[in-house]
């Protein structure tokens, strides 16, 4: 683990209520796909102090460090981070944690997520498709609404550039979208699942998240019976 400074040199929404945020780093950050960073910032009155945590949600294939996350009903440090000029200097250590695909190709990589849960899968989609990697990766994927689908246009992209991807989508609150949309609705249940997925016998199974949401979904593939060896979770501890 090093630590760096970053500077912020652009920021995107992606969704009404999801920012991503980019940085330079000084050194040049190292990390693999899936791990995390903490992010030092001093926000006065925050109850839960100056650091957080965020996935990397950029490949290492990229050039630039990027985070992601919720800008509303935002804590006086997500209120400081929306509003950061650009090249202000943050303190950051990096890279923590071990959630990354696995290495087996004759296993494939079925990725579990629902709202925010999505950004390690982002870098590590990416990552396998700049590098080419064998694993077969399905990623099954809710949002509440088709409008809060983090990085809607980057997995479509993704997914036409790599044969080994494919994205199922579900929304869960359609009633509260104003958008067209035809497909899937409901949330990820075991029926869901074996219908999308197939069999696990042969998956890796993968779910990143608020805590809860993560429980709730590594409750459900372990009442599927897969073995606690093939599941990894990554739980967003904060939220
Ligand atoms: C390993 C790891 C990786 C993480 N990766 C990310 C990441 O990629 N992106 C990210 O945004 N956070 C990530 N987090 C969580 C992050 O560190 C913060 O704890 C989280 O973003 C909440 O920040 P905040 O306290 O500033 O609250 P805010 O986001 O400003 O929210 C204010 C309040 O609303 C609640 N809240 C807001 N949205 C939700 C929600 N969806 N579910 C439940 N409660 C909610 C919060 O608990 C908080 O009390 C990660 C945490 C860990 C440990």
């Amino acid at each position: 683990m090093t630590e760096v400074v970053l500077s912020l040199v652009s920021s995107r929404p992606e969704t009404p209520s999801v920012r991503s945020f980019m940085f330079t780093s000084e050194p040049p950050a190292k990390w693999d796909a899936g791990q995390y960073l903490m992010l030092r910032m001093e926000a006065p009155g925050d109850p839960r102090g100056p650091s957080r945590m965020f996935t990397i949600s950029a490949s290492p294939t990229e050039p630039r460090v990027m985070i992601t996350t919720h800008v509303v009903n935002r804590s006086p440090f997500k209120e400081k981070l929306a509003g950061l000029p650009f090249g202000t200097p943050l303190k950051a250590r990096v890279p923590m944690g071990t959630f990354g695909l696995h290495d087996d190709a004759t296993k494939r990589a079925v990725f579990l997520a629902g709202g925010i849960g999505i950004t390690p899968f982002r870098s590590m989609i990416r990552r396998a498709t700049d590098a080419g990697l064998p694993q077969d990766i399905l990623l099954l994927y809710s949002a509440r609404t088709p409008e809060e689908i983090v990085f809607r246009r980057d997995l479509e992209i993704l997914e036409d550039d790599n044969p080994l991807f494919k994205m199922v989508t579900t929304i869960t609150r359609m009633e509260d979208s104003t958008e067209h949309w035809d497909g899937l609705t409901g949330h990820i249940d075991a029926a869901f699942v074996r219908k999308h997925a197939g069999p696990l016998d042969d998956a890796i199974v993968y779910a990143a998240g608020p805590p809860a949401s993560v429980q709730g979904l590594v409750d459900l593939v372990a009442g599927l019976g897969v073995p606690n060896e093939r599941i990894r979770a990554e739980r967003f501890t904060g939220y």
